[in-house]
C-alpha cells in the first residue's frame, strides 16, 4: 500500500478535488488517493459542521468553559422544501425507495438546516443565545450547485444580518478583559483591577461600529457596576492599541461575574465571560511567576505596551551588531 507524502495531500488542487466531489460524480468526480482510497465531498457525511466546530474549539482553548458567539452560515434554504401530503397512498411517492430518497435529502447529513436545528438539541440551553444561524432564504426549489445562471437574479436577493448578532459580534468577538494585579481583599468584598482590551489595532473603526449600534454605550459588570463610557481616547491614538482601566468588586473570588458594553436598551458580554476572578488568574497563570509552562509570552504581571512600544523594540534588536561582529569584538 502506498501513502501519500504530506506534500501530495496539502497540494491545494488535490485537497480542493477530495473535498468537493458530490457523491453521483454530477458535478465533480471524486478524486482516489493512494492509501486512503476515493475521497468525496465532507458534506454528505456532515453538512453542517456545527458539532466538528465545537469539538475543535474545545481542543483549541481547552480552558474555555463555552464559546463566546458561534455563527453558522447556509447556503441558502427554500421556501418550497417541505413534502405535500397527498390525500391517498401512491406507490411512485410514498414506496420505500423514495421514502428512501426522502429521508435522505432531508436528514442532518444532507441537509444543513436541519443539520443545525438538531445539533442544538445537544447543546446546553445557556448557550443557545450566542449561537446564530445565517442562511438566505430563497422562493422556490434551491438551483442546482452547478447553475451559473442563477446567480445574476440571486444577486438582488436582500440578505439581513440581525441587528442583535452584530451588537454581539462586536462585543464579544473584539473585546476581553485581563487582571492587571491580584483581587485585593477589603472589609466585605474583592477589588478586580484590571484592563479591558481590544483583539484588533483597527479599534476607531470598532468604536465607531459600537457607537453606532449602541449610543452611549458604556462598560458595566453583571451586577450593573458602571465601569465608565467607552471613549476612542483609551489607549493610543497613533497605533490603534485599547487598554482602559478598570475597577470592580466582587463578593469573593470565585463569584461569576460579567464585562458587557451596555446602554438603556441593550447589553452584550464581551469575550470570555461569564468568569470568576480566580478562572481569570488560572487562566492569566499569575501563579507561575518564573515562566509559564505553556512558554506563552503574556506574564504577570501583565506588562502593557501598546504596538508603537513594540515597535520601536523590535528596531533596537535590529540595530544590534551583527553576531559576526560580536564574534569577532571576543
Ligand atoms: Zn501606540
Amino acid at each position: 500500500m502506498k501513502i501519500c507524502t504530506q506534500n501530495e495531500l496539502t497540494y491545494t488542487p488535490t485537497s480542493a478535488e477530495c473535498s468537493v466531489a458530490a457523491p453521483f460524480n454530477s458535478f465533480f468526480r471524486t478524486k482516489f488517493l493512494p492509501g486512503f482510497g476515493l475521497l468525496q465531498d465532507g458534506g454528505v457525511r456532515a453538512n453542517n459542521p456545527l458539532a466538528i466546530a465545537l469539538k475543535e474549539s474545545n481542543k483549541i482553548w481547552p480552558s474555555a468553559k463555552k464559546n463566546d458567539l458561534l455563527l453558522s452560515i447556509g447556503t441558502g434554504v427554500s421556501t418550497s422544501g417541505c413534502y405535500s401530503v397527498p390525500d391517498a397512498s401512491n406507490v411512485f411517492c410514498d414506496g420505500s425507495i423514495p421514502r428512501l430518497i426522502r429521508a435522505t435529502l432531508s436528514s442532518p447529513c444532507m441537509d444543513g438546516e436541519q443539520g443545525f436545528v438538531e445539533a442544538l438539541n445537544y447543546l446546553p440551553s445557556d448557550t443557545k443565545s450566542d449561537i446564530f444561524r445565517l442562511n438566505q432564504v430563497i422562493d422556490g426549489p434551491l438551483p442546482r450547485l452547478d447553475d451559473v445562471e442563477k446567480i445574476s437574479s440571486m444577486l438582488d436577493l436582500s440578505y439581513s444580518v440581525p441587528d442583535h448578532l452584530i451588537r454581539t459580534i462586536l462585543a464579544s468577538a473584539f473585546f476581553f478583559f485581563e487582571l492587571d494585579d491580584e483581587p485585593v481583599k477589603r472589609h466585605d468584598d474583592f477589588l478586580c483591577q484590571g484592563s479591558i482590551l481590544c483583539s484588533r489595532g483597527d479599534t476607531n473603526i470598532i468604536l465607531k461600529q459600537i457607537f453606532l449600534e449602541m449610543p452611549n454605550a458604556h462598560f458595566q459588570t453583571a451586577r450593573g457596576q458602571n465601569l465608565g463610557g467607552i471613549h476612542g481616547n483609551d489607549g493610543c491614538s497613533l497605533c490603534g492599541y485599547y487598554r482602559k482601566t478598570v475597577r470592580f468588586s466582587v463578593t469573593n473570588v470565585d463569584e461569576m461575574t460579567s464585562i458587557e458594553i451596555a446602554n438603556t436598551r441593550f447589553s452584550h458580554k464581551i469575550g470570555g465571560f461569564p468568569k470568576s476572578a480566580q478562572e481569570l488568574l488560572t487562566e492569566q497563570q499569575s501563579y507561575a511567576h518564573f515562566g509559564r509552562a505553556d512558554h506563552k509570552v503574556a506574564q504577570w504581571p501583565p506588562s502593557r505596551v501598546c504596538y508603537c512600544s513594540r515597535a520601536t523594540k523590535r528596531r533596537i534588536q535590529f540595530l544590534e551588531p551583527s553576531l559576526d561582529q560580536k564574534r569577532r569584538k571576543v
